[in-house]
C-alpha cells in the first residue's frame, strides 16, 4: 500500500516540476488575482445557465454526499495551502449531461451527477474526483496554463489574462502546443489530489480503482490527456519520496 509520507514536500515539488515545464515566461503580466477574477465571472456565468436551464441541482437530499465529501477534503486543502482559503470555494452540482467534473481556477468546482452515477461507485471514489478538481485550483494550473501560453501566442506589448483566453478560444495550435503542459497538469492533480483524499482519512486505492473504471468504458480522454490507464498506473507508482 502506497504511503504519502509527506504531504507538504510533495506539493512543493509538483509546483516546482510544473514551474520548469512552464517556464515562467518573464514577459507575462499574468497574476494570480487577475485570473481568479476572470474565471469567478466565467463561472458565475456558466452557472447561470445552469440555473436558468433547469439543470443545476440545488435539492440538498441529493448534494449532500458532494457537499460533505468537499468540506472534508477543504478542511486538509487549507491546512496545507493556507493562501488557497480566500478563494470563494464552492461546489456545484448538475444534472448537465455534456460535461464530467471541471474546476474554475478561482475555486469552484462542477461535478455533473449523470458521470458520478455512471461511474463513481464509493464515498472514497467520489473525494478523489473532488479532490482532483481542488488540486488543480491548489497548484494554480490556470494561471500557469496562461503564462506558458504567452510566449506561444504572436501577441505583443501588455498582455493579460483575458487577452490571453480570447487567443486560447480562438486558436487551436496554441491549444495544441499547450497539451504537454495540460497533460503533465493531470498527473500532478492525480497525484496531489490522491494526497488530500488520503489526507481527509478516504481509501487511497480508490483513484487508480476509479481511473480504470473509466478506462474499461472504452471512452477516450481529450487529447490533452494521458490514458486513464497511464493515469491508474501512474497512480499505482510509489511516490519519488517514499
Ligand atoms: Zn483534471
Amino acid at each position: 500500500m502506497r504511503k504519502f509520507a509527506a504531504p507538504l514536500f510533495l506539493a512543493a515539488a509538483l509546483t516546482s516540476a510544473q514551474t520548469t515545464i512552464a517556464q515562467h515566461p518573464a514577459n507575462s503580466r499574468v497574476t494570480q488575482a487577475e485570473v481568479v477574477e476572470l474565471q469567478w465571472r466565467a463561472f458565475r456565468e456558466f452557472s447561470l445557465a445552469q440555473r436558468e436551464g433547469g439543470i443545476a441541482i440545488d435539492d440538498a437530499a441529493r448534494t449532500l454526499s458532494v457537499d460533505r465529501t468537499f468540506a472534508r477534503l477543504l478542511a486538509v486543502a487549507w491546512r496545507h495551502f493556507p493562501a488557497s482559503m480566500s478563494l470563494r470555494w464552492e461546489v456545484l452540482l448538475t444534472d448537465d449531461e455534456s460535461i464530467e467534473a471541471r474546476a474554475y481556477p478561482s475555486g469552484q468546482v462542477v461535478l455533473a451527477e449523470p458521470f458520478v452515477t455512471r461511474f463513481v461507485r464509493s464515498e472514497a471514489e467520489l473525494a478523489f474526483l473532488l479532490a482532483h478538481e481542488i488540486a488543480h485550483v491548489l497548484l494554480e494550473h490556470g494561471r500557469y496554463g496562461y503564462e506558458a501560453a504567452v510566449p506561444l501566442t504572436r501577441l505583443a506589448g501588455w498582455v493579460d489574462a483575458r487577452l490571453i483566453d480570447e487567443n486560447l478560444a480562438s486558436n487551436l495550435t496554441l491549444r495544441l502546443r499547450l497539451q504537454p503542459l495540460l497533460r503533465a497538469q493531470e498527473n500532478e492533480a492525480d497525484r496531489l489530489g490522491a494526497e488530500l483524499a488520503g489526507a481527509a482519512g478516504f481509501t487511497e486505492s480508490a483513484g487508480p480503482e476509479l481511473l480504470e473504471r473509466m478506462a474499461a468504458s472504452g471512452d477516450e480522454p481529450s487529447p490533452g490527456h494521458d490514458s486513464l490507464q497511464a493515469r491508474s498506473a501512474a497512480l499505482r507508482l510509489p511516490l519519488p519520496l517514499d
